[in-house]
């Protein structure tokens, strides 16, 4: 089993959605990515900050898990990352409300000296220079390095988020974010511009709509499961690149036939993560539950079809 970096935000969030409000709860795209890939009992250690406000039971969450918290550096006299988003009727956009960097604003991100030769890297949402010295600090190459992002890095950050683009194999992005970085409103032609950026791997996220996976001239692509309940789209994202990395990284397999099981194990435990508040659901999910539901991703997906030419 590989071992697995994690780089990203541990936040407050505030959420409102059309069936609820939130005040500061937990959150932050390392949260989000740590909790789906400690589905699968890989070996991982998260890279973050929070301030002297972040209660300590939020850190025993991820550490009850397996997760390695002792690079996530606490600035005692910081306040943490804060966002806070209202989601339109569709549940499918979002307008951003906040975004406080606070002590993201001088971090100097240290991976832990035994995870310098992680297999896999997940450099979650954060500020594109603190990924790219994360990547720094590996002392062996990684096998794979993922990269998520989002429009407000683009925003304010563009050329740093070039660089870093330029190192990694899978981008993870949606579609939104993905006509942003390239200009082109085709999905196929925006992720053939990325590919010409540095990833090999193009992992564009749809919401409801399911998820692509991009190489070269392949394309696979996994729908998202309908659910009856949908509180909360907050993580989607992050648990879809927790499932993905994690997956790879127990499996240890990179290819691209492989990274399409990556993309339904991402799909699947997002579709948890949307079904209530917060991190709430990932918190009590059991292993069962995800087997159960890949099922019915199987039973979705699957059909036997004979072709004209076959007969
Ligand atoms: P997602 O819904 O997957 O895009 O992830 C939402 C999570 O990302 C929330 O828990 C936020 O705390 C976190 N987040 C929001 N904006 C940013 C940002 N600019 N950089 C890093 N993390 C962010």
């Amino acid at each position: 089993m590989s071992k697995l970096v994690i780089v990203g935000t541990v936040a407050f969030d505030a959420i409102e959605t059309p069936f609820g409000k939130t005040d500061k709860i937990l959150g932050g795209a390392a949260t989000y990515i740590g909790l789906s890939a400690s589905q699968f009992n890989v070996n991982s250690a998260v890279v973050s900050v929070v301030g002297g406000d972040f209660p300590s039971e939020y850190i025993d969450l991820l550490s009850n898990r397996n997760i390695d918290t002792s690079k996530l550096e606490i600035v005692k006299e910081g306040k943490t990352f804060f966002w806070s988003g209202k989601y339109h009727n569709d549940m499918n956009s979002r307008d951003t409300l906040a975004t406080e960097l606070n002590v993201l604003e001088n971090f100097n991100p240290v991976v832990p000296n035994d995870y310098k030769n992680a297999e896999v890297v997940m450099l979650g949402n954060l500020h594109p220079s603190v990924q790219q010295s994360v990547l720094d600090q590996m002392e062996t190459k990684p096998k794979l390095v993922v990269l998520d992002t989002m429009n407000f890095w683009m925003d304010v950050a563009l050329p740093e988020l070039h660089s870093v683009i330029k190192n990694v194999d899978v981008i993870t992005i949606n579609d939104e974010e993905a006509r942003q970085l390239t200009g082109e409103y085709s999905l196929v032609v925006a992720a053939q511009k990325i590919h010409e950026m540095g990833p090999k791997y193009v992992v564009i996220k749809k919401g409801e709509h399911g998820a692509l996976l991009f190489h070269n001239d392949d394309i696979f692509y996994a729908p998202a499961l309908p659910l009856k309940e949908v509180f909360d789209p907050t993580g989607a994202g992050d648990t879809f690149a927790g499932g993905f990395s994690g997956y790879l990284a127990k499996t240890e397999d990179y290819s691209f036939e492989n990274m399409k099981n990556a993309l339904i194990y991402g799909s699947t435990l997002a579709s948890f993560c949307v079904e209530k508040f917060g991190t709430e659901r990932m918190l009590t999910l059991k292993e069962d539950e995800v087997n159960q539901r890949l099922q019915q991703f199987k039973n979705l997906t699957q059909f036997d079809i004979t072709l004209k030419n076959e007969n």
